[in-house]
């Protein structure tokens, strides 16, 4: 009897704090791991530990949409997300029509091929086929560095929207090579038949984007962010996601 009293009282409260506790949709881009990407139907990564564990220290509840990362943006300042957490790199592009919270990952880009290819850093140069993700940084490196120089054709780039599709077309052999962040191509050459072959240092800084002038749901972020890691939180989820 005593117990039920107390189970009634748990259930209670979780209902009473679920309905005092505002609900922010985050959008995210599943196909990036160990940032995001989904395991037996749920949203998983180090990015979606992280929002989870700053909406319990700021007292508020999430709900993850999946989206294409180049729609992020547009979802943000059309109000229907309220967050977005994507291993998204801080760039002055963004800045000018979203605001982000402190960094909390760096980054640079990686070229990869097929595990048994021939090829080398000189994929980039020449007649090849180059997959990026579009509205990536990989995609604008790519753009600027080599179509803008003359160095591959525009129509060497590949532009899909989700990693998943990239690197399909990289095992099948529809492209020789894929541009993209260092961490999430470290992992996918962990667990899929590709290999890193050039590091492309260009310093990239990960922050959670919000509606521009959103300052309220941003100094919630923040303040999150450093409690997550003065707590010794954050120590435990790199351990988790990239932890040997
Ligand atoms: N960091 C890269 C960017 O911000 C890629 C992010 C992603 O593909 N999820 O453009």
């Amino acid at each position: 009897m005593k117990r039920n009293f107390l189970v009634f009282l748990i259930v209670l409260s979780v209902i009473f704090s679920m309905g005092l506790a505002t609900t922010y949709v985050v959008g995210t881009s599943a196909d990036f791991p160990p940032f995001e990407y989904v395991q037996n139907g749920k949203y998983v990564g180090f990015d979606m530990d992280l929002i989870n564990a700053i909406a319990k220290t700021e007292g508020f509840n999430v709900q993850i949409r999946d989206m294409a990362f180049d729609s992020l943006i547009p979802a943000l300042k059309a109000g229907v997300i309220d967050i977005a957490i994507a291993g998204m790199t801080i760039t002055k592009e963004r800045q000018k029509v979203v605001d982000f919270s402190n960094p909390y990952w760096f980054a640079d880009q990686d070229v990869i091929v097929g595990k048994n290819s021939k090829y080398t850093v000189t994929v980039l140069f020449g007649n090849h086929k180059i997959g990026v993700q579009t509205g990536t940084t990989g995609d604008l490196w790519v753009t600027n560095n080599l179509v803008k120089a003359g160095i591959l054709k525009e129509t060497g780039v590949k532009r899909y929207q989700s990693f998943i599709y990239a690197l399909q077309a990289l095992l099948n052999g529809a492209i020789d090579a894929v541009v993209l962040d260092s961490p999430v191509a470290e992992r996918f050459a962990q667990v899929k038949p590709v290999k890193v072959v050039a590091i492309l240092i260009t310093g990239e800084s990960y922050g959670i984007a919000v509606r521009k002038g959103n300052t309220a749901l941003l100094n919630k972020l923040n303040d999150g962010l450093k409690k997550v890691k003065s707590s010794g939180k954050m120590s435990k989820l790199i351990d988790k996601y990239f932890g040997k």
